[in-house]
């Protein structure tokens, strides 16, 4: 590909979706800028101990803070099931500061990906301090040589403390793959008195240790993840904690919750908040009440691109949970492929599914992969939103493809992508873990109840992929020794990505590439 025809694309994000984009589409020869507004990479694996003190519930559109982690936040998967397909997430324990648990925790993930950015030689594509605040289609005059559509992108410098410093600048690309996280903006619940209420309440992204909470008496909204680890973190801290369920049916419906309550005298279940009064008081739907210090709201979070101007191309539903029309939740019909979306699906394999989703992005923007018309893909949308529908899939859920029926994704990534299969033994351990965290919530992380098949997966994994990640690493560190500096995007294109564990291909599965050109 001669120079100035080698596409330039910008990346929004060096998390884990961006960075998986960012490998893919070196890949294929693309020039690649991945603007990240953080001092480093690793997206919500880099842990923020600040917080937006000033608006605790993150109210305000965006937030000033991206981080949501808590700092003890574990893996609710096992690592083994959550790795790139050529570089799994394998455990390090010579390696200093490292967690070789199988379910780390967040500092492991964050090390884990500067390992991928180092392996990858991915570090010189990454513009850190740099916040995109616009990004919209390049005025008349700036379109690509066919006439498509080109990219103004404008981003600013931004200091360690958040705050954006100088003059925004502006760069046009031929396309744009937004990777920027859907775990920064909260969803908060509309409760009776929750405007009025004058003592302290937060959204768990604005939750990061359990001491400011000492002798409190907290309620905590919602008993997913987060809800059940932040009311753990604060046992044995706070008082009391009460959770508030949707429905305590469903949420006794597993032991889980029933064996917290049982292991903790001061937890208490409650069913969903009626109302919040001026005197402290929760009222719960039931007619019980406490009198209560703190109110953390688990209650998930929206998508949002504050930065992205399609005039309304693209746009996030009133409840903040669908975003589209996105054609198999990666392309905007109407101005793909210049424009894509890697990293919105939730509870898929991270990163694996994103994996594909950048292969996909990266074959189509180089050309080898071909899309079926604007009214096709807008077609597909509909009639996907339309069965998500009828069968009754909750509004906020509309681009959680559930691991459970796991039909959809391997069906997304066996025909995008060209990735090795996921391991049988893979998919066991996912789902024994799933039960486990359904069973007990405390010990389900330190269980070590592998059936046979998982074990000799295991032994086989801890080999080839072993093996193979130190070997990456040892390549990255020699060639950057060797002063080869990743600058031309046809050498990286040229440069082999390392082939894949064989190990991790011991299913012969046929991968389909229809639609590849
Ligand atoms: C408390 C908590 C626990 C979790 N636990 C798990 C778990 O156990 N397992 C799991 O698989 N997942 C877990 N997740 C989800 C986790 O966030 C994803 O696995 C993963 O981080 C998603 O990666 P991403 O790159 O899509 O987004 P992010 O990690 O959010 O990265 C997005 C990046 O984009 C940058 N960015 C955003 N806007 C801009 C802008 N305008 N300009 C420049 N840069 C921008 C951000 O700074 C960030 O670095 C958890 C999330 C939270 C909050």
């Amino acid at each position: 590909m001669a120079t100035d025809t080698i596409k330039k694309v910008c990346v929004v994000g060096a998390g884990m979706s961006g960075l998986a984009a960012a490998r893919e589409l070196r890949h294929e020869g693309l020039a690649v800028t991945v603007m990240e507004q953080r001092s480093d990479v690793g997206g919500q694996w880099l842990y923020d101990p600040r917080t937006d003190a000033d608006d605790p519930l993150g109210a305000a559109v965006p937030v000033k803070v991206h981080g949501s982690m808590y700092a003890s936040v574990r893996l609710i998967s096992a690592r083994e099931c959550m790795g790139f397909s050529d570089f799994q997430f394998v455990p390090r324990p010579g390696a200093a500061g490292r967690d070789a648990r199988r379910f780390p925790g967040r500092r492991e993930v964050y090390c884990y990906l500067k390992d991928f950015c180092a392996a990858f030689g991915l570090a010189d594509a990454v513009r850190l301090n740099t916040r995109i605040l616009h990004v919209a289609v390049a005025p008349p005059g700036e379109e690509a040589r066919g006439g498509e559509v080109r990219w103004m992108v404008r981003s600013v410098h931004v200091e360690p403390d958040g705050s954006e410093d100088g003059v925004a600048a502006e760069e046009v690309f031929d396309a744009v793959v937004v990777a920027n996280g859907h775990y920064s903006q909260p969803r908060l619940p509309k409760i009776q008195g929750m405007e009025e209420w004058s003592r302290r309440q937060l959204h768990s992204h604005s939750y990061r240790v359990p001491d400011p909470y000492h002798d409190e008496v907290v309620v905590i909204v919602g008993c997913g993840d987060s809800g059940l680890d932040i009311a753990l973190d604060l046992s044995g801290v706070a008082k009391e904690v009460h959770l508030s369920a949707k429905s305590v049916e469903a949420a006794t419906a597993t032991p889980a919750v029933s064996r917290m309550l049982a292991n903790h005298a001061g937890m208490r279940l409650h069913p969903q908040i009626d109302r919040l009064c001026e005197d402290g008081q929760v009222v719960f739907a039931d007619g019980s009440c406490v009198v209560a210090d703190t109110v953390i709201y688990c209650t998930g979070y929206r998508y949002s691109f504050p930065f992205l101007d399609t005039a309304g191309a693209v746009a996030v539903d009133a409840g903040g949970g669908r975003v589209g029309p996105l054609y198999e939740h990666t392309f905007p019909p109407a101005l793909a492929p210049s424009l894509s979306f890697v990293g919105v699906p939730m509870r898929v394999f991270a990163p694996w599914f994103f994996e594909a989703q950048a292969r996909w992005v990266a074959l189509v923007l180089a050309g080898k992969a071909a899309l079926p018309p604007e009214a096709e893909m807008m077609r597909a949308v509909e009639e996907y939103y339309r069965a998500r529908e009828l069968a009754g899939v909750p509004a906020h859920l509309a681009h959680a493809i559930p691991v459970v029926d796991r039909s959809e994704i391997w069906e997304f990534v066996y025909r995008h992508s060209d990735l090795p299969r996921m391991e049988d033994w893979k998919v066991e351990l996912f789902m024994s873990s799933l039960l486990n965290s359904k069973d007990d919530r405390e010990t389900f992380r330190d269980r070590d109840d592998d059936n046979e098949s998982i074990r000799e997966g295991l032994q086989r994994w801890r080999l080839g992929a072993g093996a193979q990640y130190e070997a990456t690493l040892a390549a990255a560190a020699c060639s950057s020794s060797g002063n080869h500096v990743h600058d031309d995007a046809e050498a990286l294109a040229r440069a082999p990505k390392p082939p894949s564990p064989a190990l991790c291909q011991v299913s012969t599965m046929k991968t389909e590439q229809h639609q590849i050109i």
